[in-house]
């Protein structure tokens, strides 16, 4: 049989890793985690261009970024394709509404970034010879009956629930990347990222802790669904980017999980961010959405080995600078930080 990767009507040529130029396209790259990652790539000497549609991104999240050298915004999107001209070394996949709330405002959208938007994306990097990095979820592994969770795990998800639009967006996404890798051989990566915080989450964006941290600093009750004994492990924004970062500079196919796994319930949290922020506020139980996993917690062995990855700042420091964060969109709009 021919080897396919003659085949894809889109490669312009294998560029090696000496001759691959450091432009990096990150789609998605105007929300929480993308605007990070744009931020750090051009620290670190890469040209960067954002492709953001804004369905739940902003662009107060890289205005600071826009008088950079080397940093071009791209509105367009990433399910109707994405055409960068130029040279591209690295195409990083980000774009998806990634908060419970938006994506089951925007299931249809979801599904089409996860599936269409992938396609582009990865033509795009077989197209210019980049390297491809996936931003995959630990919501593959759905409502886990393995815990912790390393990458062999293969979940356990409802495809038909609320949240299947997400998990299987995302769990296709892989399968793609994956066919890609060996069809193409493009040089692609997947990365299985866990519950990540820090600054530019939207107050309103329905996580867990933007969604306490905001009731916390306008004295409501915070709002814990069903027992509040469900367990997440939480990532600081700066953690996880040098994190994905190692990961796309690495050969490294993966998947990989890249997450803190600093475990603690929902209860705990609540009550933790009532005890940072000095508030008054009390704890009140809504009920539990469905098919919200109990535990969830990586085993991030397979990043401490092969990218001497460990994530640096404990829960009380990451939280604290959110909280800050938070503050400071207080002062500057008081009517921004409710839910
Ligand atoms: P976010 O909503 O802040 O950012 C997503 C960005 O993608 C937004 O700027 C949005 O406008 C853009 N976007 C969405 N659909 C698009 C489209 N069709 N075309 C162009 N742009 C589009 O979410 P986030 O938390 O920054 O998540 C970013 C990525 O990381 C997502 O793929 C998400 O699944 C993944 N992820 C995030 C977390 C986390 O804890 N933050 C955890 C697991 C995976
Ligand atoms: N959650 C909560 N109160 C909120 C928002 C979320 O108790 O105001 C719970 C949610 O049910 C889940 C956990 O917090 O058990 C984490 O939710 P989040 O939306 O942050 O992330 P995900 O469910 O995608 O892991």
């Amino acid at each position: 049989m021919a080897d396919q990767r003659e085949l894809h009507p889109l490669v312009e040529g294998q560029t090696s890793d000496e001759a691959r130029p450091g432009r990096a396209v990150v789609t998605g790259g105007a929300g929480f985690l993308g605007s990070h990652l744009c931020e750090h790539l051009l620290d670190l000497g890469h040209e960067v261009v954002c492709v953001d549609n804004f369905v739940t991104g902003s662009p107060d999240n890289i205005e600071h970024l826009r008088s950079r050298r080397g940093f071009t915004v791209m509105r367009a999107d990433v399910s109707h394709g994405v055409t960068v001209p130029g040279p591209v070394g690295y195409v990083l996949h980000f774009a998806s509404p990634a908060s419970p709330v938006d994506y089951l405002r925007l299931p249809i959208e979801t599904l089409s970034v996860g599936s269409r938007g992938t396609f582009h994306a990865l033509d795009l990097a077989v197209h210019k010879g980049a390297r491809f990095l996936l931003a995959s979820t630990s919501e593959v592994y759905g409502d886990p009956s393995v815990h912790p969770q390393p990458e062999s795990y293969w979940g356990n998800v409802n495809p038909v629930g609320p949240r299947g639009v997400y998990d299987e967006a995302k769990r296709f996404s892989e399968a793609l990347t994956t066919a890609y890798r060996s069809t193409y051989g493009l040089d692609a990566s997947i990365a299985r990222i866990f519950n990540t915080y820090g600054p530019r989450m939207r107050p309103d964006d329905g996580r867990a802790i933007p969604n306490f941290i905001a009731q916390a600093l306008s004295g409501k009750d915070l709002t814990v669904f069903g027992d509040g004994l469900q367990t997440r492990s939480i990532c600081f924004v700066d953690d996880e980017v040098a994190g994905l970062v190692a990961l796309l500079m690495s050969h490294h196919p993966g998947p990989m999980n890249i997450g803190n796994p600093d475990e603690i319930s929902m209860l705990d949290l609540a009550r933790k961010i009532i005890e940072l922020t000095g508030s008054e506020s009390k704890v009140a139980f809504d009920p539990l959405p469905v098919d919200d996993p109990r535990v969830r917690q990586p085993d991030v062995t397979l990043a401490s080995r092969e990218l001497g990855w460990t994530p640096q700042h404990s829960m009380t420091d990451g939280l604290q600078r959110t909280i800050d964060y938070f503050r400071s969109l207080r002062s500057s709009a008081p009517g921004l930080v409710t839910t």
